[in-house]
């Protein structure tokens, strides 16, 4: 938990959440360019702490500072994890990992498939690799500058990672909308879309590097939310109803609340021992998977019930916890949907042998 975190992370966590408090009323582009100018931004490139890229830790405190003041979008704030891009040749460094890092270039991740008979492909002609195929749900596709694109690779089936620029031949964006939590996703087309060789991560673990670092960040996020929401549902109680007295005074209220507090403190106990798993760099796979579920789940449920103590007010759109409920349904499926990440732990445990209590 936070209160054993040693000494320079206490000090990374504050600075982090001094800068939060200060700037919170800016706007997107002007939190940006601040948190660029002061080194959050680019923490996966350039730890706070020591030479190099954050560890898994110092991302989750981040995460979960920017959470845990109802700020939903972290985009701005937190530059992103490098992902399928970890350890990569030093062209691809210079090409896209250091650009995206800087906060110069977009990256956006094409995993799910639109059909799983015939899924994305690609195989070696000359130098150069062929993509063909179609993936359902990228988000951020359209205002990409690159994809991570998940394909089996022809003959063998491996599957490696492509890095795509958006705006190759080839690429046609067949559909764009919005999901209920205000993101944009597209359905991407590949037709012969043509990459140098050097631009195909052959490492089976690259796909599996892009889903854990995205489930761990969901777990943060969804800690960081329901802190949050039970901070703002303890306030709200406080004030008077117009019943008379406060509704903190009524005890179905009080076993309500509290429940609240209990799931939330075991979510956030969870996240903090799986990323101290991840810190010693055990295969920690189906405790990421275990953490993701049960902490959006929490975040959902803690916020469905905030809304329910806090009565109508809460749904008016624009009220931090209609937006919540929204973010957090959403985590229940991205990502991998939880029911499927249940599977995957019973598999880790009966098939593999693997996966701690
Ligand atoms: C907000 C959001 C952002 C996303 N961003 C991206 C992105 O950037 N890139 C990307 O590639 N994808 C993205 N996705 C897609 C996401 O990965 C998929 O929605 C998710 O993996 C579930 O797949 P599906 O939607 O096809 O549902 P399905 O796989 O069709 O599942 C439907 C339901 O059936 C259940 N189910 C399926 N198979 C089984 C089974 N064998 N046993 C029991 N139950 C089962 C599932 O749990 C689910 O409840 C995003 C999704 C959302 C909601």
């Amino acid at each position: 938990m936070t209160e054993f975190l040693s000494t320079e992370f206490k000090e990374f966590q504050h600075k982090l959440q001094f800068f939060l408090n200060e700037n919170i009323n800016l706007s997107s582009e002007e939190m940006r360019s601040k948190s660029l100018d002061k080194g959050f931004y680019s923490i996966s490139h350039q730890s706070f702490i020591h030479d190099g890229p954050a560890t898994p830790l110092e991302m989750v405190i981040a995460r979960e500072s920017v959470a845990s003041l109802g700020i939903l979008d972290h985009s701005n704030i937190i530059g992103p994890d490098p992902g399928a891009l970890i350890n990569c040749s030093e062209e691809i460094k210079s090409t896209y990992l250091d650009p995206m890092l800087k906060g110069e270039k977009k990256a956006s991740f094409a995993f799910t498939e639109n059909d799983f008979q015939n899924p994305t492909t690609g195989e070696l002609n000359d130098s150069s690799v062929i993509i063909n195929g179609n993936k359902s749900y990228v988000s951020r596709a359209i205002e990409s500058d690159f994809m991570l694109v998940v394909l089996n690779f022809k003959p063998e089936n491996s599957r490696f990672v492509a890095i795509v620029d958006s705006n190759s031949e080839g690429i046609s964006f067949k559909k764009t909308f919005e999901s209920l939590d205000g993101s944009n996703h597209s359905e991407v087309t590949f037709e012969n879309v043509k990459i140098p060789e050097m631009f195909l991560l052959k490492n089976v673990q690259a796909a599996t590097q892009n889903i854990l670092q995205e489930r761990l960040e969901m777990s943060a996020i969804s800690v960081g939310l329901a802190i949050f929401t039970v901070n703002e549902l303890s306030r709200k109680l406080l004030e008077i109803h117009r019943s008379g007295g406060s509704l903190s005074d009524r005890e179905g209220i009080r076993l309500k609340y509290s429940d609240l507090r209990i799931n939330t403190y075991a979510a956030r106990a969870m996240l903090y021992r799986t990323v101290a798993l991840l810190e010693k760099s055990e295969n920690a796979i189906n405790e990421v998977s275990a953490t993701k579920v049960f902490c959006t789940e929490t975040a959902f449920n803690v916020v469905d019930s905030a809304i329910q103590l806090t009565g109508g007010q809460s749904l008016i759109i624009g009220n931090n916890l209609e937006a919540i409920f929204r973010k957090t349904r959403s985590m229940k499926l991205a990502g991998g949907s939880n029911e499927i990440l249940r599977l995957n732990i019973s598999k880790g445990v009966f098939e593999f042998d693997s996966g701690i209590l």
